[in-house]
């Protein structure tokens, strides 16, 4: 049953017995020490608007807005407050048409959503195409190749994957929009990867431009929900859907809840990330790579999908893992967080490369499987790599 202004659920609104567990765990929280900033404040806030009618004001906008949306709280929470739920339904309020925030955010920013999030986004060829613009423009160093764009190359962009034709093969891979305009060599190392599990992987048929996962986080409902319809046609059949982000994972996973359909929910449970479809493959041939890695876990592998402890599994045989003691913090990527956010994407970032740097000292190795987080670390100046990299590099031959 829905709320007031929000539309929320009342029931899961009231859940919250603000016991305050979940803060700690909260990177918002932690880095500014405001109580607006933290899972339960913001709970509180909700509250005050669905329930009591308080108005939707600027600060109740910021303090929506400052939420990265890692669900670090929700994994903490002992009462199963659906955090991510009652943050998902507030941003589809506050983006709807006609709702007072959207006037709140500035001008350039409300530009910059409407084209990334209805033209670029969701229409492959118009990605690639800008894709190849920012390449040049990068050529000419008009546009500096760091903080969020990496270096794209000509090669990389030319050069499709080796993919069966849909339908030919054991598994789907997810390919998706950003990643596969910017970072296709992970892609490449997924194909290597699966290929060495034994498995034919296969892309997906027309439709799969994109999985919506950045317009949920946006509060872009009805057009997530057109994405997600047609990545579910794209895939027709039973095989295994693998996904090299966790990002774009987590939406897909959830795709049942957002549609609400069964065959929704059967795709949805067809869905898996690459690290957990190797445990159920039989095991790679690796040689030992004698390197030691830092394990970042992406909130949405470990938070959402509760899948992180893979990814660990897989790379034992080739590297000596080493672990954060923040217990999963988030890392401040956030989707577009780090985008609309940088004073607080940095801060959050600012923890977790200390953390990073206190086990895996000054120069780590960092393994992260989502591109958010890849590209937002790597602005810091750590050497990050995707596990379908790391993988790839320790199926060469030796000294290659
Ligand atoms: S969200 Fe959960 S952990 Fe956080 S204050 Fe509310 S009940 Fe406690
Ligand atoms: S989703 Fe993350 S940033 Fe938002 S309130 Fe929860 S822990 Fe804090």
């Amino acid at each position: 049953m829905s709320g007031g202004a929000l539309g929320l659920d009342p029931d899961e609104l009231v859940s919250c017995v603000a016991c305050g567990l979940c803060l700690p765990h909260c990177p918002t929280y932690r880095v500014t020490g405001l109580e607006l900033a933290s899972p339960r404040g913001r709970i509180a806030a909700m509250r005050a608007v669905d329930l009591d009618g308080a108005p939707v004001d600027a600060s109740f906008v910021a303090a929506m807005d400052a939420c990265i949306q890692c669900r670090g709280c929700e994994a903490a929470c002992p009462s199963g407050v659906p955090f991510g739920r009652l943050m998902e339904g507030t941003r589809a309020a506050l983006a709807a048409p006609g709702a007072p925030a959207r006037a709140r955010r500035p001008p350039v920013r409300r530009a910059a959503e409407a084209v990334a999030y209805r033209w670029v986004l969701t229409r492959r060829r118009v990605l690639r195409g800008a894709t190849w613009v920012l390449w040049a423009l990068q050529r000419l160093r008009l546009v500096p190749a760091r903080a969020g764009v990496p270096a794209l190359r000509a090669t990389d962009l030319r050069r499709p994957l080796d993919l069966a034709a849909p339908g030919t093969g054991d598994a789907y891979l997810v390919t998706g929009c950003v990643m596969d305009a910017w970072q296709r060599s992970v892609h490449r190392a997924t194909v290597a990867v699966m290929r060495a599990a034994g498995a034919t992987p296969m892309h997906p048929g027309p439709g799969d431009d994109c999985c919506g996962a950045l317009h949920v986080h946006a509060g872009r409902t009805a057009t997530a929900q057109r994405l997600a319809r047609a990545v579910i046609a794209s895939m027709p059949g039973d095989a295994p859907v693998v996904v090299d982000s966790a990002g774009c994972g987590a939406a897909m996973r959830d795709y049942g809840h957002l549609l609400g359909t069964p065959g929704a929910v059967a795709f949805s449970a067809r869905v898996v990330d690459l690290a957990e479809w190797l445990t159920t493959r039989p095991p790679l041939a690796l040689r030992d790579t004698g390197r030691t890695v830092v394990v970042q876990d992406p909130c949405h592998l470990r938070h959402v999908q509760r899948a992180h402890l893979p990814v660990r599994t897989v790379l034992a045989p080739a590297y000596r893992l080493l672990e954060t003691a923040d217990d999963g913090l988030c890392c401040g990527a956030g989707g577009a967080f780090a985008v609309w956010e940088p004073e607080l994407a940095g801060a959050v970032r600012d923890r977790k490369v200390a953390a990073i740097r206190a086990v895996g000292g000054p120069a780590p190795v960092v393994a992260s499987a989502n591109p958010g987080c890849l590209l937002h670390l790597r602005a810091a100046g750590l050497d990050v790599r995707h596990p379908a990299e790391l993988l790839a590099d320790a199926l060469a031959p030796e000294g290659r």
